[in-house]
C-alpha cells in the first residue's frame, strides 16, 4: 500500500534560520508589554510593511483581529483557506464580516482541484488520513498564499488549549515570522472586544461550537471542555495543517516552537 504519511522535515539550522529566530525573539521582548493593537500597527506599518498578512479562519473569535486590521489598513491581505469542507455558516460569516468591516483585500485560497482529485477522490480523506487531508487542502494552498509575505498574523491564544501554552508573541515558522497579537487574551477579553465594537458572533457559536474548522472535523464542545476540544475530537490530531515546517505539516510536539 502507498505510504501517505506526512513526514516531518529534516532537522537543521541554517544561518538565515538562526537569524530569523533571533529576530523573532527580539521582537517578542520588545513588544511583550504592548497592546494587540500596538503590536499589529507596528507589524503592519513598520517592521513588515507591505509584507504582512492576516490568516483568518473566520471562526468564533476571528472578528477581533479582522476588526483591528480593518482599522489599521483595510488593504492588508486577509487569507482565507477555503478547504471546500467548511460549514456554510462560516462562508456566510466571512462575507458578512468582509462587508461590515470594509476589508478590501480578501484572498480566498483553495486546494488544487487536481490534487484533491488525486488524493481525495471520494471526499472522505479526512476520515482516513486527516493529516494528508489537511496537507492537501490547507498546507499546500497556504504555502502558495504566503509566497509574497514575510510575516503572517494569527489569532492563536495560549489559553485555547494545552498544546498552545508555550507560544511566543513572535515565532518562526519555516521562512516566515508568525505573530500572535492575542497571545494572552482570555475568552472574557474576546467577548468584551466583541461587545465594545458591536461585532456579530459566528452563527454556530450559540450551538456550542467554540472553535470552528472544517465541518467533518468539528463538533460542539461540552461544558468543561476546552474551546478546541471539538476539533478532530475522535483523533490525536490537535493542530490544523497551516502549522508547517519545511513545507510539511509538523506534529504537535514540535509545532509550538
Ligand atoms: S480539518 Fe478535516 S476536512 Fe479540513 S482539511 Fe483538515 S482533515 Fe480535511
Amino acid at each position: 500500500m502507498r505510504d501517505t504519511t506526512v513526514q516531518q522535515g529534516p532537522a537543521y539550522e541554517t544561518t538565515a534560520r538562526i537569524e530569523l529566530r533571533d529576530r523573532a525573539d527580539t521582537l517578542s521582548d520588545r513588544f511583550a508589554a504592548q497592546s494587540a493593537e500596538d503590536v499589529l500597527a507596528a507589524v503592519i506599518g513598520t517592521h513588515f510593511q507591505g509584507r504582512a498578512g492576516l490568516v483568518s479562519s473566520f471562526g468564533t473569535e476571528a472578528a477581533v483581529l479582522l476588526h483591528m486590521v480593518s482599522r489599521i489598513d483595510p488593504y492588508v491581505p486577509v487569507i482565507f483557506l477555503d478547504t471546500w469542507k467548511h460549514f456554510p455558516e462560516t462562508l456566510e460569516y466571512r462575507d458578512r464580516l468582509v462587508n461590515d468591516l470594509g476589508l478590501c483585500n480578501i484572498q480566498t485560497v483553495t486546494p488544487q482541484p487536481s490534487g484533491v482529485q488525486a488524493d481525495d477522490p471520494s471526499g472522505d480523506l479526512h476520515a482516513r488520513n486527516p493529516d494528508l487531508c489537511c496537507h492537501v487542502r490547507k498546507t499546500l494552498p497556504m504555502l502558495a498564499a504566503l509566497r509574497p509575505l514575510s510575516c503572517w498574523i494569527t489569532g492563536r491564544k495560549r489559553g485555547q488549549a494545552l498544546t498552545r501554552s508555550d507560544m511566543q508573541l513572535f515565532e518562526v515558522q519555516d521562512r516566515w515570522i508568525k505573530v500572535n497579537p492575542l497571545l494572552d487574551w482570555s475568552t472574557a477579553d474576546v467577548e468584551a472586544y466583541y461587545d465594545a465594537h458591536d461585532l456579530p458572533p459566528h452563527p454556530l457559536k450559540a450551538q456550542g461550537y467554540l472553535s470552528v474548522g472544517c465541518a467533518p472535523c468539528t463538533r460542539a464542545v461540552q461544558p468543561g471542555e476546552d474551546a478546541r476540544a471539538g476539533r478532530w475530537a475522535d483523533s490525536e490530531k490537535t493542530e490544523c495543517g497551516i502549522h508547517f515546517e519545511n513545507g510539511k505539516m509538523v506534529p504537535k510536539s514540535s509545532s509550538q516552537r
